[in-house]
């Protein structure tokens, strides 16, 4: 693709903002014999993402690393008008994800819509597969290889959404070429901010390869929400961070759970997106970039580094090399 067809990372004026709701957003689809896969999509935002594009008559498949817990949570949706089916994938692990993302393509299903939301924050120190550092693997490796060895199911039909779950976590750091495993001195919020710009930097660069097949790719921030994201978070830290107050009421500036499933469903289904990809969207809408003059600018807009074609063809290449799989060599 030349730098010319790139889409502009610039609001559209959707229509739409950071109270919307995925039935708004997806009002009026008809998703009826599509089929989705949503990673995480029994916990918090993914599960209102699997919730409303199953309810649009969506076939969802939920990769869960606790399978029975995930049947749980999901049966306790009630009747859809598309099935909810799950399967077992752990991101952490190499060949679990790449076990799940082989099994879709041999399947005899297109995928039409691929979500990947799960992701783990601000964990202590933790390693996996090659001593690889958790968040960076989990939430950005994994799905690289899930997604790389998907391809022929997404590449399937010619018209698939990749969204890749990005945050606006990204601004605090870009990918660390030189230690991207933090042989020394872990930060866990730099870890997180580094994988969320991988996340970001994966779509664009799918994008990318995928737009001639057909195939778009999206990074979505969805706004700050309270879930089990939350987990490695002492109350103080979120009080210190003005995310509640000693009374644990939530900061006025956080969505709800489905709020904040409504930006991963936009860029998945609304036909304004036609023809577009490889930018990071928010509030149901592509993003601008941020703008460093606003005080604001901390929650909103996205860094170039997120989102630079370079950047993005580089980690491309390290993750790739890394994890030996590359669905376009
Ligand atoms: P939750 O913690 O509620 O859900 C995360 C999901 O990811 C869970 O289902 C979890 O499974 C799954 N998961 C974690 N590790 C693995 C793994 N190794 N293998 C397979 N699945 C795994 O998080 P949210 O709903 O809040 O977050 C969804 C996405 O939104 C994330 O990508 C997050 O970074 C992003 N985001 C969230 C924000 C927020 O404020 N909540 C803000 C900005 C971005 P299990 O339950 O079994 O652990």
């Amino acid at each position: 693709m030349t730098a010319q067809q790139r889409t502009p990372q610039q609001a559209l004026g959707s229509g739409f903002g950071m109270r919307s709701t995925p039935s708004e957003v997806i009002a009026g689809a008809d998703l009826s014999g599509k089929l989705a896969v949503v990673t995480g999509g029994y916990s918090g935002l993914g599960l209102e993402t699997t919730k409303g594009l199953a309810e649009a008559g969506a076939d969802v498949i939920v990769p869960a690393r606790r399978p029975d817990h995930a049947r749980e949570v999901l049966a306790g949706l009630g009747d859809t008008a598309g099935t909810i089916t799950v399967d077992e994938m752990d991101l952490g692990d190499v060949a679990s994800a790449g076990g799940f993302g082989q099994r879709i393509a041999d399947g005899d299903r297109s995928v039409d819509i691929l979500i990947n939301n799960a992701a783990i924050m601000a964990c202590p120190e933790t390693r996996v597969g090659d001593g690889w550092e958790a968040q960076f693997a989990t939430n950005h490796l994994g799905h690289y290889v899930m997604t790389n060895k998907m391809w022929p199911a997404l590449d399937a039909d010619g018209g698939a959404r990749v969204v890749a779950l990005s945050s606006t976590g990204h601004k605090l750091s870009d990918i660390r070429y030189d230690d991207i495993h933090f042989t020394s001195d872990y930060d866990k919020w730099i870890a997180y901010g580094q994988a969320k710009t991988a996340n970001s930097l994966f779509a664009v660069h799918l994008d990318a390869l995928g737009a001639e097949h057909g195939v778009r790719a999206f990074a979505v921030h969805p706004g700050g929400i309270m879930t089990e994201l939350q987990r490695h978070l002492p109350k103080e830290e979120m009080i210190a961070m003005g995310w509640m107050d000693e009374a644990g009421n939530i900061n006025e500036l956080f969505k709800t759970p489905e709020q904040g499933a409504s930006t991963s469903i936009f860029a998945a289904t609304s036909p304004q997106l036609d023809g577009m990809g490889g930018v990071y969207c928010e509030d149901a809408d592509i993003a601008n970039l941020e703008d460093p003059d606003n005080a604001m600018g901390r929650f909103f807009g996205v860094k170039p580094y997120a989102i630079d074609a370079a950047n993005a063809a580089k980690l491309w290449d390290v993750s790739a090399a890394a994890t030996g799989v590359n669905a376009f060599v």
